[in-house]
């Protein structure tokens, strides 16, 4: 009753003031490095020596940590350690234990629970690597691992057998092996580096790594993956992008889940990188109690398109161990995905898919928008669930018919 009296009066529903909050921009600000010099805070080596690794530590920033918390963070050094940026910290709302922020970056006694389905390389990652840190999977592109360490630790990572080294996984990538089995296949055009994240190589190191591929006459094309721009947005200082820029075509991919993590840093960050001319684009996870929520992905999406940013995938959660308290259904993304298309613009739309666990790649997974497909036509639901009828060219072999009878549809 009340959402009609305030729509009948003009005025927005609560809905629409929560989206408008989600999508508005705020500073991590200092919280309780309110003493540290602009200078200091800043600097992205500043943020990363004055990271929160240590329950002791962290309890003491937030006492409101509860026993499940405690017991994770001292048992993380054996899995994934922990690992948080003051910067990202401070996004942190310690009065709420189900702050989306909080359940992302703190550990959980959980997390030592694996479930039967679950795996350390629920990707099948190191079965497609000829070199150690290369992962060639796909026919014409490959991974390269370039390191195992990153600005803080994700606690559903599906790379936690080697990121870290908590779980002793001694990592060490060689790159001129990595380079050499590149220089060697004609077939792979396309470079996507990793880890770990690789914007924690220092500039000269990532302009010497990045040289050396460009210098391959078939790689058309490189990437990053990187959260640094929203763990350690210090990260992307002009100098770094002044460098980047050297290397086009070179796209950048940042891993975003909630608007909450898209600041005022994080979007002066991600201008700086798109001012020098790099596309970017977002790769979120779908988390339990942090993004399945239409409303929450809704002022994601588009506040990435505020940070001109473009959301690409939307990633099931991979069957990671120690990682069921994140995972939320696939149906719950379905769902999530058709209150997106069509309802908000194209460019906001990610595509939803799930990594087949064990090696399969990526498979898209969409609601159903092809009701039937007979040699004559296509019929088609739209968003608003309308039906339509689109001739088929003589051409076109029906791609499926569901079993039995087809009802006739509406036509609009
Ligand atoms: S930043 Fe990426 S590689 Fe590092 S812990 Fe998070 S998901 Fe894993």
């Amino acid at each position: 009753m009340k959402d009609d009296n305030s729509q009948a009066n003009g005025e927005e529903p609560p809905s629409g003031h929560r989206l408008r909050s989600l999508k508005e921009f705020h500073s991590a600000g200092r919280g309780f490095w309110h003493d540290v010099s602009d200078a200091d805070w800043n600097d992205w080596r500043w943020q990363l020596k004055h990271r929160i690794t240590r329950p002791e530590q962290l309890q003491r920033l937030m006492p409101t940590l509860t026993p499940e918390e405690f017991a994770g963070a001292k048992l993380a050094d054996h899995k994934l350690a922990l690992a948080i940026t003051p910067y990202f910290f401070n996004l942190i709302d310690p009065a709420d234990e189900h702050c989306p922020i909080r359940q992302q970056v703190i550990p959980r006694i959980e997390e030592t629970r694996t479930a039967p389905w679950e795996m350390s390389d629920p990707c099948g990652e190191d079965s497609h690597s000829p070199v150690p840190g290369l992962v060639h999977r796909y026919p014409d592109r490959v991974l390269f691992l370039v390191t195992d360490r990153c600005a803080a630790y994700c606690r559903y990572c599906t790379r936690s057998r080697l990121v870290s080294n908590a779980s002793g996984y001694d990592f060490h990538p060689e790159f001129d092996k990595q380079i050499a089995y590149i220089a060697q296949h004609p077939e792979v055009r396309d470079v996507l580096l990793s880890g770990g994240d690789p914007l924690l190589l220092s500039d000269e190191k990532l302009e010497n790594l990045l040289s050396r591929l460009r210098a391959i006459p078939h790689v058309e094309f490189l990437r990053i993956g990187s959260r640094i721009p929203t763990f350690l947005p210090q990260r992307i200082t002009p100098e770094l992008c002044a460098m980047l820029k050297k290397f086009h075509p070179l796209f950048l991919s940042i891993h975003s889940n909630h608007p909450r993590e898209l600041t005022t840093e994080v979007r002066d960050a991600l201008g700086r990188l798109a001012d020098a001319g790099i596309p970017l684009g977002n790769q979120s996870v779908l988390l339990k109690h942090v993004n399945d929520d239409a409303e929450i992905m809704r002022a994601h999406v588009q506040k990435l398109l505020m940070c001109r940013v473009k959301p690409y995938y939307l990633y099931q959660c991979d069957l990671i161990s120690g990682s069921a308290h994140l995972r939320t259904s696939v149906r719950k993304g379905i769902e999530i995905m058709a209150q997106l298309r069509g309802h908000t613009t194209g460019y906001a739309v990610p595509q939803y898919v799930i990594d087949a666990p064990g090696g399969g790649g990526k498979v898209p997974i969409t609601p159903d928008y092809v009701l039937s497909h007979n040699p004559d036509r296509v019929v088609l639901r739209n968003y608003e669930g309308k039906i339509f009828e689109y001739p088929e060219a003589p051409d076109g072999t029906p791609l499926f018919q569901p079993p039995g009878e087809i009802e006739e549809p509406e036509l609009v």
